[in-house]
């Protein structure tokens, strides 16, 4: 067996290091060391010696954020990490915690019971980094994910903000990193709410389909995921919106956005308008239309088929209205007009007809 006080005793001979620095290198509790060293320490250049300035430098990064575990990493100076691994490499030492693992566990034991928090090397909900070469702290918390619906009961706004013309999405300085330039849509709107209430930088949309400018989107409204990034604070729940027609609703927390699109049907009432007579063969043979599939290629030259569940079409007033039930991704607009998909409005009541408007009636998930 290795005798760890002839250990110490033998790098002490050649290196001047730290109390902690040696205990590590002999995996024992911190021994006297008989030397006076504090700043010459050949691992550490002293930072042993100041993990209290580094836990300073800590809470204040960390004093807007509210949290309950924390994680800490850590930017060395590649010296410090080579200095250990020359000494261990003479003395032949092995397998022990080196000298960063030590400093932050170290940290993080300190912050721990300075503040209650836990640490969590999982899923922490704030990751500090400190950088002992730049001197700095900086904090990034774990993202929230939410789900939640908005309607619209005036025309006019878009679903999606326009991205900062000067950053295209990054986040800059001109945007406050949000990436948009500005929060007059219902992307906007939400971002405004959740920067409210989470003091978040920015957030990233899962869209469940899109409407129109000038469609409304009725009853129970049109779903969203959103992902709310680095939150400030997180123990909040967002309060609904209602303003200039519109309403927002955050129902549940989840996990993460979805993976892929969530497939969805949704109802929707078109107003059309037509250059020619229509007679009551054309609504008959529209309203035949149930469960039909409408074709059309996709962006890769495929065939891509939709269904439509249930149709009903009728005139009122000169305007051809027509509700119906149909698979999410089905353009409403072309399938009026006529661009390329079989069957369309245009092609049976025999003249060209222009979608006027479309409003969302309801939007259901299917598995
Ligand atoms: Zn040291
Ligand atoms: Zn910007």
């Amino acid at each position: 067996m290795v005798n760890t006080t002839n250990i110490a005793t033998n790098i002490l001979k050649k290196y001047t290091l730290c109390n902690r620095c040696l205990a590590r290198q002999s995996s024992r509790k911190i021994l006297r060391n008989t030397k006076k060293v504090k700043n010459e320490c050949y691992i550490c250049n002293g930072f042993m010696h100041r993990i209290n300035d580094l836990l300073e430098l800590t809470c204040i990064a960390l004093k807007e954020y509210r949290y309950k575990t924390f994680l800490i990493g850590a930017i060395f100076p590649f010296s410090m990490l080579e200095h250990e691994d020359e000494i261990r490499a003479k003395f032949k030492i092995r397998g022990i915690e080196n000298v960063k693992s030590y400093l932050t566990k170290e940290l993080g034991k300190r912050l721990g019971k300075k503040t209650g928090k836990n640490v969590d090397y999982g899923k922490p909900d704030v990751t500090v980094n400190i950088d002992l070469i730049k001197n700095s702290a900086t904090v990034r918390s774990r993202a929230i994910f939410l789900v939640g619906r908005y309607l619209k009961h005036m025309r006019g706004l878009s679903q999606k903000q326009e991205r900062c013309s000067i950053c295209a999405g990054k986040g800059c300085f001109q945007c406050d990193n949000t990436g948009l330039s500005g929060f007059d849509s219902i992307e906007g709107i939400i971002v405004k709410k959740l920067i409210d209430s989470f003091k978040c930088e920015s957030a990233k949309f899962a869209w469940v389909g899109s409407e129109d400018k000038n469609s409304l989107v009725l009853n129970e409204g049109r779903p969203f995921f959103v992902k709310v990034i680095n939150p400030k604070l997180r123990f909040v729940k967002p309060r609904s919106v209602t303003k200039n027609g519109i309403q927002i609703r955050f129902l549940k927390n989840i996990e993460r956005l979805p993976v892929r699109p969530p497939k969805f049907r949704i109802k929707v009432k078109l107003l059309i308008e037509y250059e020619c007579e229509i007679t009551n063969t054309c609504l008959e043979k529209l309203n035949d239309l149930n469960n039909t599939q409408v074709k059309f290629s996709g962006k890769r030259g495929n065939e891509i088929s939709k269904n439509i569940y249930k149709i009903n079409a009728n005139i009122v007033k000169n305007t051809l209205k027509i509700l119906m039930v149909i698979d999410s991704g089905l353009l409403i607009k072309q399938f009026v007009s006529g661009d390329g998909m079989t069957p369309n409005i245009s092609q049976i009541i025999g003249c060209k007809a222009t979608c006027r408007s479309f409003d969302i009636l309801n939007v259901k998930f299917i598995d």
